[in-house]
């Protein structure tokens, strides 16, 4: 286990099969403002579990979100109730810090008698009774499936393709440099084990709503370089939002756009909340640039080329502190 996280305990898949086996009820949840990552890792466990006999309740904050909601299973998330649930074992999956599931959810998963934490961001602090925090892992997906099949769980058809969603979303398309040869054997078994390719990409990435293009023409027109052109950044204020009657997925993956300029070293999407925070975005293309470390030390997480914040408003007080942290850190390099 040299290539995982030395500084947590981890759990062995063994182990961690040998608690499935031993117990019946389990609560499956994954962070707020759900990507195809979290959303795939809690239905490929949850419906693995279903075909295993458990008895499974699969719940999140924000939901299904409108992009994702052809998936298989997809109706059986649902919101947390207000009362915690009696269950055995709660799983946060693709979580890198346990507020990040969300209060509600927090509180439903209470009462469980063991919490597991699954997930492949370098951030995460392991704050589950028993870990597994793989960051080499491209996708949690990824661990889960490495879970289901060394542990000889039932793959049903609605895991088989939730696995493959959650992979392809969080390596752009098997793109990113954590992409590995076990990242494109676990498709080519998916593949052998009936996924159709065609279709589930269709789904994914030409479906599209017309208002996510009409926000693209507006970031666009934000767009801003510095640093010579190592650095892109756009911004998107709520009163876009607003005007074009946007949900939080319309901007999920915009970002890869402005990551993709020749020269660009990293890219930075600024979001102006409803509430007033501003939610903030990093990419890194150079592998000697971590913009996780900005993130954590700006109070955000996630992973070496991948990262985010939220943080105090103003936006321009949040874009210039944002901007003069990677600035500094690109002058060393
Ligand atoms: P995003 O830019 O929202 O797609 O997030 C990039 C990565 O950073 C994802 O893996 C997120 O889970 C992680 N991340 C984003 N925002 C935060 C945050 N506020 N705290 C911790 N991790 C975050
Ligand atoms: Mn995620
Ligand atoms: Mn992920």
């Amino acid at each position: 286990m040299s290539e995982i996280s030395q500084t947590i305990l981890q759990t062995s898949f063994d182990e961690i099969g040998e608690i499935i086996r031993s117990h019946q009820s389990f609560i499956i949840m994954s962070h707020v403002r759900p990507d195809g990552d979290a959303i795939g890792s809690q239905l490929a466990l949850g419906c693995s579990l279903l075909a295993a006999n458990k008895t499974v309740r699969m719940i999140h904050q924000d939901g299904v979100p409108e992009n994702l909601a052809f998936m298989a299973g997809a109706e059986l998330i649902e919101p947390p109730p207000s009362e915690p649930i009696l269950a055995d074992v709660a799983i946060a999956l693709d979580t890198a810090a346990k507020p990040r599931l969300g209060d509600a959810v927090i509180h439903a998963a209470s009462k469980a008698k063991i919490w597991l934490n699954i997930d492949h961001h370098l951030s995460n602090p392991g704050y589950g009774d028993l870990n597994r925090i793989d960051p080499t892992s491209p996708a949690t997906g990824q661990i889960i499936y490495q879970l289901i099949t060394s542990q000889k769980l039932p793959l049903p058809a609605a895991s088989r393709d939730a696995i493959y969603i959650a992979v392809s979303t969080d390596t752009g398309s098997f793109q990113y440099p954590s992409t590995s040869a076990e990242t494109y054997e676990l498709a080519a078994d998916l593949v052998r084990r009936g996924l159709e390719v065609g279709k589930i990409n269709t789904q994914l990435y030409d479906s599209y709503p017309f208002r996510r293009i009409e926000l693209m023409r507006r970031l666009l027109n934000s767009l801003e370089r510095h640093a010579d052109g190592r650095i892109a950044a756009w911004e998107m204020r709520d009163q876009t939002r607003v005007e074009l009657e946007l949900v939080p997925d319309d901007s999920e993956g915009l970002i890869d756009l402005i990551r993709a300029i020749r020269g660009v070293e990293v890219a930075v999407f600024f979001e102006e909340l409803p509430e007033g925070k501003i939610r903030v975005s990093m990419r890194s293309k150079n592998p000697l640039y971590n913009v996780c470390e900005i993130a954590v030390a700006l109070g955000g997480g996630g992973h070496a080329l991948a990262a985010g914040i939220r943080m105090a408003g103003p936006l321009e007080t949040a874009k210039k502190l944002v901007l003069d942290a990677i600035k500094n850190q690109l002058a060393k390099i």
